[in-house]
């Protein structure tokens, strides 16, 4: 932890009970504000009507785990936080974890696989902006479909982010309405008069990844999903912590929370403990001759950069197979967060990836193959190199490393399972779970509470057990207003 971090907790826990009494002054002095307002006529009476509190709406991520979207409602104005596809239905229905194609939102509504919209119908002309967190297609991979569903709402999100969803579109050949707005990390964007939009820089397993807090009369809103505290990341900026302290002596009225790893007492450990498994590994067995096949999230640009830097260590020539991994590294590579152009060779076209294979086949100790398939997903690279749908074969003594952990889904599982077992039954050295995942721990989330202060919190990215933990922890340490939402359900915060 950071002597700042430490510094500054030390400092919350010696001035925990001053939190409420902050509060209070600030309501106090608001009720002044308005009483005073009114003596002078600076708001008319209906005015003062619409200074309504603010309202939630959570609609998809609440009841079951994925397909994330939640909306604010600030007086008239509603701002959607995360437009998610809902990863497992989707797989059902496309058989691709990381790739969109194309289909209609009502198709999609009708196997669960994106939010349902309807729940915020008497919102819909009151959609000023949809902002996602981050790129991941869990938070992004429903605005394809659904976004236009608001045609006046802008997308506004950091740079990567934008260009993640730019690409997934032209790609698609979709062409939405909404004007997409890219913002840099640690900057802001108003969005009217009352509501203006910041993205804190938060470390998570994809580049650009933001706290993203809505700033309103009635107090910041803060959403940190998906997050974990890193302050050795091996690519891109350390957490903001020195903001969301500021956000949190400031005031912040709602904490929206991821609870993914809720239950588990540690605090996530580092990017760089990732580096370091991925070293053990590549750097502690017995390579000679034999090829290297390392798999992992395409969208995982710091796993990626740290692949290449070993690879090049052991002056393995790097080939990255598959049209995901291209999508999502192009797309880093477009704003400036990676430049992997004279590292690697990026093949994403079949006859390419034929032709290529064929020659590793012949000097397998000269390459490393990064390469997509890495939750056994059967069209992927990996399962087809397995199936032998190349002219190359993964044979005895031969390394295949899973950089990634298998998403607990029943359809990720079995198809691990295939893929694993195929494997070892080629005598290829297996070596799974090198990797630390890019979501908080209980104890990150202490540090997160404590840092922001929040006068409600809403758990968010787990389904109800998890929530549960979140809300024991919140009670813990003081802070008694969790509210645990399903899908469709409103709340008033004030
Ligand atoms: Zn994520």
């Amino acid at each position: 932890m950071s002597t700042h971090l430490t510094n500054a907790l030390s400092l919350s826990r010696l001035t925990t009970p001053a939190r409420p009494h902050k509060f209070v002054v600030r309501k106090e002095f608001l009720i002044y504000f308005i009483k005073s307002s009114f003596r002078t006529n600076i708001f008319k009476c209906e005015d003062f009507v619409s200074t309504m509190p603010i309202e939630v709406c959570a609609i998809g991520g609440y009841t079951k785990v994925g397909g994330n979207s939640i909306a604010v409602k600030v007086d008239d104005e509603v701002i959607i936080l995360d437009m998610g596809l809902s990863m497992e239905n989707y797989i059902h229905y496309s058989e691709d974890r990381e790739d969109v194609k194309s289909k209609t939102y009502e198709e999609l509504v009708k196997v669960e696989a994106v939010p349902d919209y309807s729940v915020i119908k008497d919102w819909k002309e009151k959609v000023k902006a949809i902002v996602p967190g981050h790129g991941h297609l869990d938070h992004i991979g429903a605005i394809p479909f659904a976004a236009s569903l608001f045609p006046k709402a802008k997308i506004v999100c950091t740079p990567y982010t934008a260009e993640v969803i730019r690409t997934i579109t032209s790609d698609e050949q979709i062409e939405l309405p909404n004007k997409i707005i890219s913002i840099n990390l640690n900057s802001t964007y108003k969005v009217s008069d009352k509501i203006t939009l910041e993205f804190v820089n938060i470390t998570h397993s994809i580049p650009h990844a933001s706290i993203v807090t809505i700033h309103t009369p009635y107090g910041k809103i803060l959403y940190a999903i998906d997050y974990k505290l890193d302050m050795h990341p091996t690519l891109g900026g350390k957490p903001n912590l020195e903001r969301l302290e500021e956000l949190g002596e400031e005031g912040v009225i709602l904490l929206i929370i991821e609870c993914l790893y809720a239950q588990e007492h540690r605090k996530m450990p580092s990017e760089a403990v990732a580096k370091q498994m991925l070293k053990d590994v590549l750097h502690g067995v017995n390579s000679k001759d034999k090829v290297i096949v390392v798999t992992t999230f395409s969208s995982h640009i710091a796993r990626l950069k740290s692949i290449i830097e070993m690879g090049q260590k052991l002056n393995r020539k790097i080939v990255f197979l598959g049209r995901s991994l291209a999508k999502y590294v192009e797309a880093a590579q477009r704003v400036g967060i990676v430049d992997f152009k004279n590292e690697i060779e990026l093949i994403k076209h079949r006859d390419k990836m034929e032709k290529i294979l064929h020659k590793i086949q012949k000097e397998k100790g000269k390459y490393l193959i990064v390469c997509t398939g890495h939750q056994g997903e059967p069209k992927a690279i990996l399962a087809r190199m397995v199936k032998k749908d190349f002219d190359f074969s993964l044979d005895d003594g031969d390394i295949v490393v899973f950089s990634c952990s298998v998403i607990p889904v029943e359809i990720n599982k079995n198809n691990r399972d295939r893929l694993d077992e195929a494997l070892k039954a080629r005598n290829v050295r297996l070596f799974t779970d090198v990797h630390v995942s890019g979501h908080a721990a209980r104890e990150d989330h202490r540090d997160m509470i404590e840092m922001v202060k929040p006068k409600h919190i809403i758990p968010a990215h787990a389904g109800a057990t998890k929530a549960e933990m979140m809300r024991e922890l919140a009670m813990q340490l003081g802070y008694k207003n969790t509210h645990i939402l399903t899908d469709g359900k409103r709340i008033v915060v004030k």
